[in-house]
Parts: C-alpha cells; structure tokens; sequence
C-alpha cells in the first residue's frame, strides 16, 4: 500500500469524510513530495476542481493539519509551507540565502522527551525551522 492510501485509510477510520477537496489536496501533496504554499497548491487544485477557493484550500490544509496527515512549517516571512506527514523531520534554513536543509527529528527527539518530563506537557509539533547560517554563506561573511 503506498503512502497516500495509508493516508486515506487513516481518514476514514477516524470517521471522517473523504471529499474531493480533502483527496485533491493530499494527492497534489503526495504527488510533489515537496513543501508547497497554499497559493501553490490552489493553482494546481484548481486545474483538478474549477470551482475550489483559495478559502476552501486554506479550511481543507487546516482539517488535514489537524489530524496529522498533512505538516505545516513556517519558513520565515510569515510564510507557511505544507506537506504530506510522511516523516517526521525538521528543517534548518539559511536565512541569508533562504537554502533550507531537512534534519531526522530523531535528533530532537530526546529533547522533546526531557521537556515533557520536566513540565508535564505533552509536545505534539514536529516539523521545527531552525534558523542560522549555511556552510557557502559563513564563508562568504568571513571574506
Ligand atoms: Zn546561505
Ligand atoms: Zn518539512
């Protein structure tokens, strides 16, 4: 069973309907594999489902945001990207040059753990942006 079918299952035993906004939006995520601005996936839905709103894209990525098939990060510049959850990962982005760089969150994951131990909280947020320097751009600083 591939990625989006696992998706698909998970939505419907949760109860919930499958809409054709909900299917389209997922596919056009799955399909890319990448992360895409909710401008970007109105264009592309649009060619699948004419009449879709840009408000009916941004009610559709929140639902599905909200029950973890589809990550949300902010990538600076109030900007957020969407993808589909397929593993957990968080991001390093350069913010002199804008190159963005995926780390395993298994790295974060220990942290995570001492937080909810010493404050009670449960985290439920992967998909953390980091901000920083990359390796061409600290060179180019110390010429
Ligand atoms: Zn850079
Ligand atoms: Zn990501």
């Amino acid at each position: 069973m591939d990625k989006i079918n696992i998706t698909l299952a998970r939505l419907r035993s949760q109860g919930y309907r499958l809409t054709p906004q909900r299917l389209t939006i997922l596919h056009i995520l799955s399909e890319s594999g990448d992360h895409l601005t909710p401008l970007e996936i109105y264009l592309k839905a649009r060619q699948a489902l004419p009449g879709i709103t840009e408000a009916t894209i941004y009610r559709t990525l929140n639902f599905l945001t909200e029950k973890e098939l589809v990550l949300a990060a902010h990538i600076g510049s109030g900007q957020l990207v969407y993808e589909i959850a397929e593993h957990d990962h968080d991001h390093l982005i350069c913010r002199a040059c804008g190159k963005t760089h995926e780390i395993d969150h298994i790295a974060l994951k220990s942290l995570y753990e001492y937080f909810e131990s010493t404050t009670g909280y449960q985290i439920d947020s992967v998909h953390q942006t980091f901000f920083g320097l990359c390796p061409e751009c600290q060179k180019k600083n110390n010429l």
